[in-house]
């Protein structure tokens, strides 16, 4: 059976797998992401080495970073997390190893993953929002990951909804990502750690905000802690105002929620659904579904497999 390697590069760490054809996933590892670009490369090295003497059949290497990615080139164009920004990535790893290799952007890996084997499976118009620090997401279109001119679309986080807003990771103000992420649920902890010393969130953490996390809100939240419930809702509110504008942008069939913050968002589907419904023009599409993802940590390494088998139905 054929397999692909399959490698996710995040700002703290590189998960790899080793992926069949009908999407099994054989063995998977991670390592903590260096901190210099050579460091990175002699990473990857040992993991394709490791994986190629382990397995037969490997058909390439898909790989997705945290970064904007030119695709066609398999060069990495910004990387504000990683020691890869300007780097010819593909070009690197051709020169040491007789094996096919893409590279794309995490998000758009995820999506492609949920394309192929996840909640995406079957649409041909659908959009996915990966929510975790930040805010990233895919665009398929007829069947296909739509990336732009440049490589650069969907870029749903860096949606300004706010110009006097809070600075985001990009340097702008008032980012989508800057209200609806992880990053957001803990800067509205740590403003009510402060401004509500008496909260059961406060006292947890002794009234210091730097020690609360996003985490710690979503599992207060999910105890039923009102102050945790209203940042979990707001941030919620946030995100639907987003995915209505989406919706009315894109058209999709459904709306596939995934990353590190996914899991906690069922507590404010209401408040997302809600907001998303409020702005959408179209009466037809006031029902679209809005799911979160069922793959977890897996769908940017499954996309990642699907950039080598080239299954992006057509
Ligand atoms: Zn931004």
């Amino acid at each position: 059976m054929n397999k692909a390697i399959a490698v996710d590069i995040g700002g703290t760490k590189i998960s790899w797998a080793l992926i069949t054809d009908d999407y099994a996933i054989l063995t998977r590892r991670q390592v903590m992401t260096p901190a210099t670009t050579s460091d990175i490369f002699t990473a990857l090295e040992v993991i394709i080495t490791e994986a190629l003497a382990s397995y037969d059949d490997i058909l390439g290497a898909g790989i997705g970073v945290a970064g904007m990615v030119d695709n066609a080139a398999g060069k990495i164009v910004a990387a504000p997390n990683l020691a890869l920004a300007g780097e010819p990535l593909k070009q690197h790893l051709e020169s040491k190893f007789k094996l096919a290799f893409n590279v794309d952007n995490d998000a758009n890996c995820a999506v492609l993953g949920e394309l192929l084997s996840g909640a995406g499976r079957g649409y041909r118009n659908f959009i996915g929002l990966t929510v975790g620090t930040g805010l990233g997401g895919g665009i398929v279109i007829d069947g296909r990951l739509y990336r732009g001119a440049k490589g650069a679309a969907a870029e749903f986080g860096h949606m300004v909804i706010d110009p006097n807003g809070p600075v985001c990771g990009c340097g702008h103000r008032g980012c989508l990502e800057t209200k609806a992420s992880g990053t957001a649920i803990e800067r509205l902890a740590k403003e009510t750690v402060v401004a509500k010393t008496k909260s059961a969130l406060s006292r947890s953490v002794g009234g210091d905000p730097e020690i609360i996390t996003g985490p710690m809100v979503a599992k207060a939240a999910r105890a039923g802690d009102t102050e945790a419930v209203t940042i979990m809702t707001e941030v919620g509110r946030w995100l639907g105002l987003g995915i209505g504008n989406f919706i009315n942008i894109l058209d999709p069939e459904v709306v596939v929620v995934g990353g590190g913050v996914a899991s906690s968002l069922d507590l404010v589907m209401d408040p997302i659904i809600e907001s998303a419904r409020r702005i959408v023009i179209d009466p037809r599409s006031r029902d679209i579904p809005i799911v979160i993802s069922q793959l977890e940590n897996s769908a940017g390494l499954l996309g990642a497999a699907g950039l080598i088998f080239g299954l992006e139905p057509s």
